[in-house]
């Protein structure tokens, strides 16, 4: 395409991942024409693997469940957290808040890759290999494209919706950045076959281990479908901080410190070479301007330990085209209020925990010996990503909710 074969559109949608294309059939059950923008070709890897139930509610939403569900991906109920000899199981399907208790662990090349499909056969129309390099902001915003021969042509829209997640590509081009909180944490990943005979974990569990010495270093073990998992560790970028060559040795070499992690996949077969992510915490001043909104990765983003990113991101998806749908039927929409606001009421939940997961606060709680039935389903309904749900006290106030228990939690038994 070039400049001479210009495309106009409702919507404009940067980027592909679960954000953008649980939006883009959003609209288009609602009508709308889409025009999805992506750079790579998929399938294509990306990173963050377990989902929560509450993710379930938007997919159901997009029309995608029935896809989802009979794509053989690994069930999932809940979350097992190690911590030496200590352990602690949260059954999703036993919490506070109403709704799903149960969903999947994927290969998220295979999982985007449907969830796009669902999008496009519901009508959203989708570039592959189209990369966003520019765009002018306002009541009819226009976005610059280039295509893989490397011909530039324009899309305009009645609305952009940016879903680039870690491209971040709005954030980027009209310098909306601000200060994360979250300091600068890196991962180290692959995928082992982890031959675990059965019975010996639970593979309906993410585990998350807790490094035997280091209470702010952390491991997820994730069972995929067909007998693989997927295994990092998360740290400060500099406990982590080797050459290339070395970065297997020592993602080895950390598997085996924990003893149960090292005792069932310490000598697992890598089935890819190891990655590393880092510096993945980002934040944006508002996230929504004249003519666009950020969605998912694009806007917030905290860190993985609790495996919140997909699912913000479709409550996001879910959030914005609301709105949009009601600014395209022509109403007045206060993005503020609207979007923003409700949005971050979830984000900063999930930052309560994850602050105090790092200080070892809420390892302290999770690994307490005496838990109170009540207190346990409502920390199970976060940890299942129901973090918008204000009958929750510890959603309604988490700061407060959270010391309090934790203090309660430090008393002699
Ligand atoms: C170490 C680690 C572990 C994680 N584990 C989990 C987990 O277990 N569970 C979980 O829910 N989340 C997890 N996450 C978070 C998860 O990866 C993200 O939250 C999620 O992928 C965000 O989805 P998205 O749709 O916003 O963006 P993405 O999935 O990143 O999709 C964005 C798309 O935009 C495209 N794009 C970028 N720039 C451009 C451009 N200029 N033009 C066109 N297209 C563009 C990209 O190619 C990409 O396909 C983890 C994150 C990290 C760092």
């Amino acid at each position: 395409m070039s400049l001479d074969q210009n495309v106009t559109v409702d919507v404009a949608i940067i980027g592909a991942g679960p954000a953008g294309a649980v939006a883009a059939a959003l609209l288009r059950r609602a009508g709308h024409s889409v025009r999805v923008l992506e750079r790579q070709h998929f399938p294509r890897f990306s990173i963050g693997e377990s989902l929560l139930p509450q993710s379930m509610t938007y997919l159901e939403e997009a029309g995608m469940l029935q896809a989802v569900v009979e794509a053989g991906f690994q069930y999932k109920n809940g979350a097992h957290f190690i911590c030496n000899e200590q352990t602690s199981s949260f059954d999703f399907r036993d919490k506070h808040t109403p709704g799903w208790g149960t969903t999947y662990q994927v290969e998220r090349a295979v999982f985007d890759d449907l969830l796009i499909r669902c999008a496009q056969q519901q009508g959203a129309e989708v570039s592959f290999g189209h990369t966003v390099r520019a765009i002018q902001t306002g009541a009819a915003p226009v976005l610059d494209i280039e295509d893989e021969a490397g011909a530039a042509y324009r899309v305009q829209a009645r609305f952009v919706l940016d879903a680039s997640g870690f491209g971040r590509v709005l954030p980027r081009l009209l310098n909306l950045e601000a200060p994360t909180r979250m300091p600068t944490r890196a991962a180290i990943f692959t995928h082992v076959r982890d031959g675990l005979p059965a019975g010996t974990t639970d593979r309906n569990k993410i585990s998350v281990a807790v490094h035997p010495r280091r209470r702010d270093v952390w491991y997820w073990m994730i069972p995929l479908a067909g007998g693989r998992s997927s295994v990092g560790c998360v740290a400060e970028a500099s406990f982590l901080d080797v050459p290339d060559a070395e970065r297997e040795a020592k993602l080895r070499s950390l598997i085996n410190e924990e003893p149960t992690l090292g005792r069932l996949i310490g000598a697992a077969p890598f089935l890819m070479p190891v990655r590393q992510i880092g510096g993945y915490a980002a934040n944006v001043e508002k996230l929504h301007g004249p003519g666009y909104a950020l969605l998912g990765n694009a806007g917030e983003f905290l860190d993985p330990v609790f495996s919140s990113g997909v699912t913000i991101a479709l409550r996001s998806a879910h959030l914005a085209t609301r709105a949009l749908i009601r600014l395209l039927r022509g109403e007045a929409v206060d993005w503020q209020a609207d979007y923003d606001v409700p949005l971050r009421k979830g984000i900063d939940t999930f930052r309560a925990f994850v602050e105090r997961w790092y200080t070892g606060e809420l390892q302290d709680i999770i690994f307490h010996p005496h838990q109170t039935e009540g207190i346990r389903r409502m920390i199970s309904a976060v940890l299942a990503g129901y973090a918008w749900d204000e009958t929750n006290p510890y959603v309604a106030d988490p700061v407060r909710r959270l010391n309090a228990l934790h203090e309660v939690c430090m008393q002699p038994v």
